[in-house]
């Protein structure tokens, strides 16, 4: 950190430098919808909602819950009226930038489990690197994690910074702005802040570490990905932790971390699209096959494939990395209420009777 790097924005100068921003980019911002708080974007006269975490995680900003991959026209050759040409487009996300403003720091990190799957390695998906790349996360530090936050489980924490490009830290009737990245400290400026005063910036450490106090202790989860794998033939274990759950697929929707999706064409005539839309693993026709056969019929085989992929199979693919960021709203959001916390916990001690 450079000296000097650390602003403060002042609670009053909070909506002009949401304003400024939203001159040039696409600024996305909490905001009341009903009863929920969605990431929508900011237009003059929006109110930010910052004192309880969005209902939905910004995840739908850089993977959209439906965004179409391609279009295509079949065209009838006129001499030859039994051969056809096919056309295809390319429907690759533009190159405008947004901002996502006042996300929690478990929603920025949840695409650090995305990074390794769509946007490194081999395999690069350029729908979402070109929306990542675009896309510069100001994160807002917790001041009061709730009963179902356990980000200090998977490696994050009400300050964490990792996926962030800038982190808001309440202090001092304002937020003190710490830039983590390039992008993170060109947007700061922006803003014409002052520097932060060293007591304020002590007041921000100060209030991180007291929200931070404030969730429960992390239990030692190293050995979890090998026992859930010991569990895998253990279908009582599973039918015990899946007995309540409606197969809903809130937990999947709603999750900053979950990713499957589904690929299909749409035609109207010569012409149509090919589309990609969020699935949801715990619904039973996830992977219901043509031939009728479904591999994973019970609810049971579907949560032990959520959680195992979460707590087992992923960190075994990526460095020991829970796919998992700890937000709770899976637990949150249940009808049932199934907490992923407690089946982690009861994997760890079954194993080991
Ligand atoms: S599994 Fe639950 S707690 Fe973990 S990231 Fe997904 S919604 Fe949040
Ligand atoms: S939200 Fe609860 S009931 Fe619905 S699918 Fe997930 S675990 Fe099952």
């Amino acid at each position: 950190m450079v000296m000097g790097d650390l602003k403060f924005c002042p609670k009053e100068g909070l909506s002009r430098w949401v304003e400024e921003l939203s001159r040039e980019h696409t600024v996305l911002v909490p905001q009341q919808a009903g009863d929920a708080v969605e990431f929508l974007p900011f237009a003059e006269g929006s109110e930010l909602s910052l004192d309880r975490q969005p209902t939905a995680p910004p995840k739908k900003s850089v993977f959209p819950q439906t965004e179409t991959l391609m279009r295509f026209e079949y065209q009838k050759d006129p001499e030859h009226p039994d051969r056809q040409t096919l056309q295809i487009k390319e429907t690759l996300p533009g190159k405008e930038k947004t901002v996502i403003l006042g996300c929690r720091p478990c929603g920025a990190r949840g695409f650090s489990v995305f990074d390794p799957v769509f946007g490194q390695g081999e395999y690069l998906d350029p729908y979402y690197q070109a929306r990542r790349e675009h896309t510069v996360f100001v994160s807002l530090a917790c001041r009061h994690p709730e009963n179902t936050c356990f980000c200090n489980w998977v490696g994050g924490g009400p300050a964490d910074s990792a996926g962030s490009d800038v982190l808001m830290l309440p202090a001092g009737g304002g937020y003190v702005l710490r830039p983590v990245t390039d992008q993170g400290r060109q947007i700061v400026e922006v803003g014409g802040f002052e520097d932060a005063s060293p007591e304020q910036q002590t007041e921000a450490d100060r209030l991180a570490e007291e929200a931070a106090e404030n969730l429960s202790p992390a239990p030692e989860l190293e050995e979890v990905p090998d026992k859930l794998f010991e569990l895998f033939e253990n279908l009582d274990f599973w039918e015990l932790m899946a007995a309540k759950c409606i197969s809903c697929g809130a937990c999947t929707y709603l999750c900053p971390t979950c990713y499957c999706f589904n690929i299909s064409d749409e035609y109207s005539g010569l012409q149509g699209k090919r589309i990609r839309t969020w699935d949801n693993c715990m619904s039973n026709l996830f992977t219901h096959e043509a031939s009728g056969h479904n591999p994973r019929p019970t609810k049971a085989q579907r949560l032990r494939n959520r959680v195992g992929h979460k707590f087992s199979y992923y960190p075994k693919l990526h460095e020991q990395v829970f796919a998992c960021c700890g937000c709770g709203r899976c637990i949150k959001s249940c009808p049932m209420s199934v907490d992923i916390r407690e089946i982690v916990l009861s994997a760890k001690e079954y194993a080991d009777e």
